[in-house]
């Protein structure tokens, strides 16, 4: 099978390159992302492997059909760039659940610890034999409140790494886990008790902006927001406003909502087009990182094993446990539970 790997970057293709031999694929690397213009470099394959920013909204999608793709395999759990109800009867969608919650937990309680301890500020001074504390001093987190927005599997380990210092966690949900033993409180009770508040939710219609411009004045003052999950969730532009009303204390972001534009490339020497971004970086509490999250052996391994797995399963089977749909979500009307695939 000839699958297009749009995207690919230096530390995808060790993992990949391995795995693809054994299974008898033939990747084509393109480091270019899909897109538009970008479609038609999935002629003769079957199949495209894409990530985070890659664009497989609608018009891409009909264009990968009738070059004859039938299968997108994502290298990452969230699919909100792809339009799943285009590909529905068309294009099996399959994507990496769960990799490693645990990469993406660590790295926002490590965003977390940066931000409030002012290591990012130390590490510079010390390389400058800097030693002075003024304007270093931090917050600890034993006895603090944090609001974990989205429990699923990277929350649930975020809530317990924060349990570990010696937090009180509350957590919102759209489908809380009653038998979890986490205190679920409503959304606008989480923004008025929470020092911290992180992300954990995915981005979709209702997730959008949940954080925005209304949200500021239920915020306790001094928050710390952390967002590891999608950069839409926050709007930006209200997250400044935040900033400058001292509202927000800090804000730790692996993820931007124009992150697509910028994200995983090199723009050291360029005129950074971004305003919104050269702002937010400007501030100095504010740390961003370019969704380096995920980025860890352990969770590159793992996406390259059951992305392969996904692959291969589907070509010998015809269906995969990881497929999504547009109806997954609604129990009743996806057959993937009766007929083990979704059309
Ligand atoms: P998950 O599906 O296990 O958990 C998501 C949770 O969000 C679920 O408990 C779900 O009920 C909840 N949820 C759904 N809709 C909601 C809503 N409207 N309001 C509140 N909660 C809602 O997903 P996960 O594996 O924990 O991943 C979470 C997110 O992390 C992903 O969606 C992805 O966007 C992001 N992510 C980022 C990176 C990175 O490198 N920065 C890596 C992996 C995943």
């Amino acid at each position: 099978m000839n699958i297009a790997f749009f995207d690919s970057r230096p530390y995808d293709l060790p993992a990949f390159k391995a795995l693809a031999g054994q299974a008898g694929l033939d990747f084509r690397f393109y480091e270019t992302r899909l897109g538009p213009d970008t479609a038609s470099l999935a002629a003769g394959c079957e199949a495209v492997c894409i990530f985070v920013n890659d664009d497989a909204s609608g018009e891409v999608i009909d264009s990968l059909y009738g070059l004859g793709v039938r299968l997108i395999a994502l290298r990452c759990a969230g699919y909100n760039n792809v339009d799943i109800s285009r590909a529905f009867g068309k294009i099996h969608v399959l994507h990496v659940p769960a990799y490693s919650p645990y990469s993406v937990a660590e790295h926002a309680m490590a965003l977390l610890l940066t931000s409030i301890r002012r290591i990012h500020k130390a590490y510079i001074r010390s390389r400058d034999f800097n030693f002075s504390l003024d304007g270093l001093t931090g917050f600890q987190l034993f006895g603090k409140t944090v609001g974990v927005i989205g429990t699923g599997r990277i929350g649930r380990v975020f809530a317990d790494i924060c349990r570990g210092f010696g937090m009180k966690v509350i957590a919102y949900d759209k489908f809380p886990d009653e038998s979890s033993g986490i205190e679920y409180v409503s959304l606008d009770e989480l923004f008025g008790r929470s020092d911290v508040i992180s992300l954990h939710c995915p981005l979709t219609e209702e997730t959008h902006h949940i954080i925005g411009r209304e949200t500021l004045s239920k915020l306790k003052t001094g928050v710390v927001i952390v967002n590891t999950s999608r950069g839409a969730l926050i709007d930006a532009e209200a997250l400044l406003e935040g900033i400058k009303q001292r509202k927000i204390g800090a804000a730790c972001l692996d993820v931007y909502e124009e992150e697509s534009d910028v994200f995983f490339h090199d723009f050291s020497g360029h005129i950074m087009s971004d305003d919104t971004l050269a702002r937010l970086i400007s501030m100095p509490n504010v740390i961003v990182t370019g969704h380096q999250a995920f980025l860890t052996e352990e969770a590159l391994k793992s996406i390259a094993e059951t992305t392969v797995s996904n692959i291969v399963g589907f070509m010998r089977d015809g269906r995969s446990e990881n497929e999504l749909c547009y109806r997954c979500g609604r129990i009743e009307s996806c057959k993937k539970g009766s007929r083990g695939k979704c059309f």
